[in-house]
């Protein structure tokens, strides 16, 4: 049963408010027929059972109050119902729930379509291909890529996530749980290391030995990467590891493809980390936090590259008009302050997470941009051991006490609120931190 919280104000900073020990009665219920029906792939975090949010603020079943510092992994850019995105939702579902994109015309489509074209890093005219999740944004890169070099060969990371289906399940590499029974993946594809400042891998060196020994670079269509690592373990490379890999790509006729579907969206505080870094790649997909929630993604890719005929591919559901509205409502917003936002908001989380770093020695690493920031928890800082029981009960624990936190890597917490970020949001989230790591003797 929906909770008043979705049409009701939260009162200000009236949360974190732990009322019942969460799970409470009726989340146990909710979780009861799920555990139930619902298919047993699904991961399941920790028991938080959602009814309502506004802004940074999600509201469970039975009216616990809590801090979002994860935003459904990246997600809800704009936070949980702002109210123009859901104006324009409501505007665009009043009109016409569906009418298919790969055979007909409407304004919100072309409309964002052109809006994505324009917002591309780098010069030149670019064209959008419209999809449901970013999985499928993968896979139709994957695809143009080899349409349009004539090529097979494809080129992805150690740490990499892009995703469930097949080229983009073979494209991942962060956790051998994605493919483990799944096989025969998608042949031609090699993973080399991404540089970790952290971790002191490089990464290039591989590449060179790689392009000698075993693939022939005239042999690769592209090189898939995400300009900042997500489900990997929010790791931020060198700027000269993107810069490098955009040489090697022109220098050999290879597409540099950026998977912005976790980092993009104003996550760093530019609306793509391409502009973060400086680099221009061929094609950018993006999706997550698009849509503020609504399933949609783009792939966005330079008009000369963008070439496969009429027909050759397309998508029942991609770029729904009710999406689109969302979409377009999520740019203006994103775009008219919340990357600002990021960047403020982010500057008071990183400086708060380094003074906990000062005082809890299992924080190995705080390393972030706008609110995309990764806290690496060690078992200690020589060894850099990755102490992944502890970031398991630390999401309890802070869940426990009203924050919402999420893992990714070994032992990473990926700080990845809704960019409507406010500093309570920041100040009360570091308090409960804080008091966790004290409590776990941390
Ligand atoms: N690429 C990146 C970088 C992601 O983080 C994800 C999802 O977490 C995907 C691709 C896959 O997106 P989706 O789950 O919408 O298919």
């Amino acid at each position: 049963m929906p909770t008043k919280t979705a049409s009701k104000p939260a009162v200000k900073n009236d949360y974190p408010k732990i009322v019942v020990p969460p799970p409470g009665p009726k989340a146990q219920k909710v979780i009861a027929l799920d555990k139930e029906w619902t298919s047993p792939s699904y991961i399941k975090e920790y028991p938080f059972v959602m009814a309502g949010g506004q802004g940074a603020m999600a509201e469970d079943v039975d009216g616990n109050r809590y801090i979002d510092w994860m935003s459904g992994i990246a997600v809800s850019a704009t936070g949980y119902n702002h109210p123009k995105v859901v104006a324009a939702v409501q505007e665009a579902a009043g009109k016409f729930l569906h009418i298919c994109g790969t055979d007909f015309y409407y304004e919100g489509m072309a409309k964002l379509c052109e809006r994505l074209a324009k917002s591309a890093p780098g010069p030149g005219k670019h064209r959008v291909f419209l999809t449901n999740s970013g999985t499928e944004a993968v896979e139709g890169a994957v695809k143009l890529a080899r349409y349009h070099t004539k090529r097979s060969h494809l080129i992805a990371f150690d740490g990499a996530f892009h995703g469930r289906t097949y080229a983009a399940v073979t494209l991942t590499a962060s956790k051998v749980k994605y493919k483990a029974g799944f096989g025969p993946l998608l042949p031609e594809v090699t993973h080399l290391p991404y540089n970790n400042p952290y971790r002191g891998v490089d990464g290039l060196a591989e590449a060179e030995h790689v392009f000698k020994t075993r693939v022939s670079p005239k042999d690769v269509a592209a090189v898939v990467m995400e300009p900042v690592q997500g489900e990997g373990g929010y790791v931020f490379p060198k700027p000269e590891f993107l810069k490098a890999w955009r040489k090697i790509c022109d220098e050999h006729g290879i597409l540099l493809v950026f998977d912005e579907i976790q980092c993009g969206m104003g996550r760093t505080g530019k609306l793509w980390a391409a502009d973060y870094f400086g680099v221009v790649p061929d094609v950018l997909l993006t999706a997550k936090g698009l849509g503020s929630g609504l399933p949609i993604g783009a792939i966005i890719a330079k008009e000369s590259v963008m070439t496969w005929p009429q027909g050759s591919h397309g998508t029942t559901f991609g770029g729904n008009p009710v999406a689109c509205a969302a979409a377009l409502a999520t740019l203006d917003l994103v775009e008219s302050g919340l990357c600002a936002n990021a960047r403020v908001q982010g500057e008071r989380l990183l400086s708060g997470l380094r003074r906990l770093q000062q005082k809890h020695a299992s924080i190995g690493d705080v390393r972030g941009v706008g609110l995309m920031i990764g806290v690496e928890f060690v078992k200690d800082r020589a060894s850099k051991e990755p102490d992944h029981d502890l970031v398991a009960k630390l999401e309890l624990a802070a869940f426990r006490k009203g924050l919402l936190l999420l893992s990714c890597g070994q032992s990473v917490i990926r700080v990845a609120p809704p960019l409507v970020l406010t500093e309570h949001d920041v100040d009360a989230g570091l308090a409960i931190m804080d008091e966790c790591l004290s409590e776990l003797g941390r």
